[in-house]
């Protein structure tokens, strides 16, 4: 039974949430069936390109009334003010992804003639936009937001929050025993903040247990949920309180925008997300929501071939006589598979992996993929028709302080890979060769990152041991 804490809810409107949330919100079924998915996705009403930077009202009462946040006609609430605050083409984007996150909540709110939105969305210009936006809302001095491996730049906002005295705790959030102790440790944690599976270790955190354990300690469960997008996982149904995207991944999927998303219950966005969202200014352009509201439409069948080459690269590399260990979550051997199944569609189309020569053969596989003439880019995004290969280490989680990396299992010679759309076969017959090119080179021609290199050498033959270990057994 966790201790009764004398904190304040993480936000106003927590018991009107809960109460829905246990109506409506979690459900046993963990997916929307794929067919429906596919047919909401496709979408009948992507509007034009609304190039606007502000909207005519009606009349005088018409703007005063926009202005109180009033709504007619379905519309949301500040909506054709001022495209700050909310613009069509960016509206239709925020329905069409609050329905592929959530459509079992609108059909069971509507059967019993529920007016009220549940969850409302927000479209941001990037991802760390929604999330700077979502955390910036909710923290006050005072609070401290705990989180697993999260995207580097994710991690070094939340530790930034010092300066405003918001505290900042990690945890492996595949141990939910040492996860429970801090929640109890730290009566003053507000926000759990996630990715599963982790960015870049692919461990696979169980949402539903997490959030058994963070709603009765009136705790916020934020799940960021870039790596699966709305296509293999829906963390509300979960138990999640706040969904995040980066949409510049998987919902963009040709890396022709950036964007960002966040969803949560409704009430809390309109009243203390919102006031932040138009203040700080986190907007996107109306062309950047159209683009994306026109590659949702093929999401599901472009995330499907994705994730069907990346279990066929995740089993060539496991198979190599050269890597040292690969993370997968697809694998059916994989640690946590069984949460996986639960909770994911499939395992994804992000692998991990480590080669026998450690980091400098890992620099050489990279430098293989940075030429034009071989598919991949050596480049630090993912969800794109185009793989790409990169260096958490030096690159994506380089804001993460070293220590932090190792005690998390972001070791030197860790490469993440996104598998795109160029199909298995001509993947994985230029990592052979990238691999093989990797042995052969005795010496690197010199790291651009001495102090990874340097980290790796120190670190010697015990930490490599060690951190293959990690890979196989985490
Ligand atoms: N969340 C995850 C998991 C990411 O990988 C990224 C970017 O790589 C972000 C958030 C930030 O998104 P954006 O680059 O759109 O701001």
């Amino acid at each position: 039974m966790p201790p009764m804490h004398a904190q304040r809810d993480p936000f106003v409107s927590w018991g009107w949430w809960i109460d829905r949330k246990e109506q409506w919100v979690r459900d046993p079924e963990p997916q929307l069936p794929e067919g429906s998915f596919r047919a909401i996705a496709s979408g009948t009403g992507l509007p034009p390109i609304y190039q606007r930077s502000t909207f005519a009202f009606r009349s005088v009462r018409d703007g005063a009334d926009r202005f109180l946040g009033r709504t007619e006609d379905g519309e949301r609430p500040y909506a054709r003010i001022y495209t700050r605050l909310g613009n069509p083409t960016t509206e239709y984007l925020e329905r069409q992804l609050f329905r592929l996150e959530a459509q079992h909540v609108i059909e069971k709110a509507l059967a019993v003639d529920e007016r009220e939105a549940t969850i409302g969305c927000l479209i941001a210009s990037s991802g760390m936009g929604a999330i700077a936006t979502l955390v910036l809302s909710l923290l006050r001095s005072g609070d401290a937001v705990l989180s697993g491996n999260i995207y580097g730049c994710s991690d070094s906002l939340l530790r930034a929050l010092g300066k405003f005295d918001v505290g900042y705790h990690f945890a492996d959030m595949s141990d939910l025993r040492t996860l429970e102790r801090s929640l109890d440790a730290h009566p003053e944690i507000r926000i759990v903040f996630l990715e599963s599976p982790e960015n870049p270790t692919l461990a696979v955190a169980d949402i539903e247990a997490i959030s058994r354990l963070t709603q009765p300690r009136r705790i916020a469960l934020a799940v960021d949920n870039t790596f699966c997008s709305p296509y293999l996982q829906q963390p509300f149904r979960l138990g999640a309180d706040f969904v995040l995207h980066s949409l510049t991944k998987y919902v963009n999927g040709h890396s022709t925008s950036i964007g960002g998303a966040v969803l949560g219950p409704f009430r809390c966005l309109r009243d203390e997300v919102f006031p932040w969202y138009k203040d700080l200014g986190p907007t996107p352009s109306p062309f950047d929501s159209w683009l994306n509201g026109m590659t949702l439409q093929s999401l599901g069948v472009r995330q499907q071939a994705a994730c069907d080459s990346a279990a066929e690269v995740a089993e060539f590399l496991r198979g190599h006589d050269l890597v040292a260990g690969v993370r997968y979550p697809g694998f059916s051997d994989f640690p946590q598979s069984a949460v996986v199944r639960r909770q994911m569609r499939n395992g994804g189309a992000m692998v991990a992996f480590e080669l026998a020569g450690g980091f400098s053969a890992a620099e050489v596989v990279m430098n293989y993929f940075a030429r034009t003439d071989t598919p991949m880019e050596l480049a630090v995004s993912l969800g794109s028709a185009i793989s790409y290969i990169e260096h958490p280490a030096s690159m994506t989680h380089a804001a993460v302080p070293e220590a932090d990396r190792a005690r998390r299992g972001i070791s030197p010679g860790l490469v993440r890979l996104s598998v795109g759309l160029e199909g298995a076969e001509v993947l994985i017959e230029h990592l052979d060769r990238a691999i093989r090119a990797a042995d052969r080179t005795f010496t690197p021609s010199g790291t651009p990152f001495p102090e990874v290199g340097r980290s790796a050498a120190k670190a010697g033959d015990a930490s490599k041991r060690d951190s293959r270990a990690l890979i196989r057994s985490g």
